[in-house]
């Protein structure tokens, strides 16, 4: 039999992985899912990771990300709606109603075929008017955004695309949704380490962060030397964003050690000679195998307990790093081709808090999303309630999914 109550409709807000796997979930409880999305893309960060395998895999779950959104994209399992912001959110008629915005892809992704004529034909890919997925699990493959379109009447894209895809006049339209159940599933924003001068991040251009490592991991560019030693040095500063009381982030971010040292191989997968050194305060245990990766990067990687305290950029292109050694009391200064800041995991709840007034929401300590009241009817999945990797997103959206399905009565058939 099926659920008494097949046929309820859910909102999911965000397509990053917890959103795909709690639509999924609820979908194949016999809930009609809308998931929105604001980007272009679903699959969230998870879909920017690259995949860190060496000679082995090293488990860092940007295959479960692709997994999802393979499956997603081949069965449709329910309606997504992407470039689509939330204005409101209440109570309404014992359920929920949703004031939506959606902003109308100039791709049509019925008709698209991911042929990449439209990209070629581009003047402006380079500002950025075009914009190719982060995986190749999508569609529409590609996206372009109007307002850093230049041209003016002519449009080399439209006239490339053999399927009349193209369509730069269907404007965005306003509406609104009735639901029995919310899943917020907004994610987190990675620290911005341009907000503490010291770091250099935009003024030095060898200073990097996680973010842009895995950027360059995903585009296989190479770690290039800068005018100074025989051998290409690179830094892993940990802890940016994360553990540090005066920028009101007094908590740890639980990725970064895990996501750096997996970084850390990688690199040395690609280009053996690398000599690499981790600024660490403590590192945390990164789930599974742990205790053999641990090993493995006190063998391969020189592990220095301390956080430098000054970056500088050289004239050369290199950074040159200070830390105070408590130990031998003595100032170390070293310099590194590239150095790379492994951003924490913080809140990314203002705009849902922004929306959502009369719903029983709220944020905790770190400035997660929280539930309050009984908060029936609406559920918080994955990293929106705190720092977790994907793995640890997937189980809290099946948990999340679960307590909303027993809610609204839905069971399996
Ligand atoms: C540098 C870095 C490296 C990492 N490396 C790893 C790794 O190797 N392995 C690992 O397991 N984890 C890693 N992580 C953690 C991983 O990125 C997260 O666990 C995962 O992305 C969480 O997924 P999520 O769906 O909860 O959130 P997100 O990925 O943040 O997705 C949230 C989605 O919601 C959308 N959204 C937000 N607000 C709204 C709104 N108001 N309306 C509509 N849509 C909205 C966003 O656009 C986004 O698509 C890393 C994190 C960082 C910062």
């Amino acid at each position: 039999m099926k659920g008494k109550y097949k046929g309820s409709s859910i909102l999911v807000v965000g397509g990053g992985i917890s959103g795909l796997i709690a639509g999924q979930e609820l979908s194949a409880l016999g809930a009609q899912v809308l998931l929105v999305e604001k980007d272009h893309f679903i699959g969230g960060r998870g879909a920017r990771l690259a995949c860190k395998a060496t000679e082995h895999c090293l488990k860092c779950n940007k295959c479960l990300v692709e997994d999802t959104l393979r499956l997603v994209n081949e069965e449709k399992p329910f309606t997504i709606k992407t470039l689509t912001t939330v204005e409101v959110l209440k109570k309404h008629d014992g359920g929920f109603q949703a004031l939506l915005s959606t902003l109308n892809p100039v791709i049509d992704p019925e008709k698209c075929t991911n042929c990449g004529e439209c990209l070629s034909a581009c003047p402006f890919k380079r500002e950025g008017a075009f914009i190719v997925a982060p995986s190749p699990n999508m569609h529409p493959f590609y996206a372009i955004e109007p307002k850093l379109c230049r041209c003016s009447e002519t449009r080399p894209c439209q006239d490339a695309c053999p399927q009349g895809a193209i369509d730069f006049q269907k404007g965005s339209s306003r509406w609104t949704y009735n639901c029995d159940g919310i899943v917020l599933a907004s994610g987190f924003k990675p620290y911005d380490p341009s907000n503490e001068a010291r770091y250099g991040v935009g003024r030095f251009r060898n200073i990097i962060t996680a973010v842009d490592l895995e950027q360059m991991l995903r585009d296989e560019l190479a770690v290039e030397p800068t005018a100074g030693g025989d051998r290409i040095r690179v830094a892993f500063v940990q802890c940016v964003g994360s553990r540090n009381p005066r920028i009101q982030r007094d908590y740890c971010s639980r990725v970064c050690c895990g996501y750096a040292l997996r970084m850390a191989f990688r690199l040395l997968h690609r280009q053996p000679d690398l000599d690499i050194t981790f600024f660490y305060m403590d590192i945390q245990n990164f789930g599974k195998n742990f205790e053999k990766y641990y090993r493995e990067a006190r063998e391969k990687i020189r592990l220095v307990r301390g956080l430098p305290g000054d970056f500088y950029g050289l004239e050369s292109g290199a950074v040159r790093l200070s830390l105070y050694d408590a130990e031998k009391g003595a100032t170390m200064v070293e310099d590194f081709d590239l150095v790379v800041l492994s951003v924490g995991i913080g809140p990314n709840s203002e705009e849902i808090l922004n929306v959502s007034g009369s719903l029983e929401i709220g944020k905790n300590e770190m400035g997660f999303l929280t539930q309050e009241g009984s908060g029936q009817g609406v559920v918080i999945a994955g990293s929106a309630q705190g720092p977790m990797d994907v793995s640890e997103s997937i189980s809290s959206a099946m948990a999340a999914a679960l307590q909303l399905a027993q809610h609204l009565g839905l069971t399996k058939e």
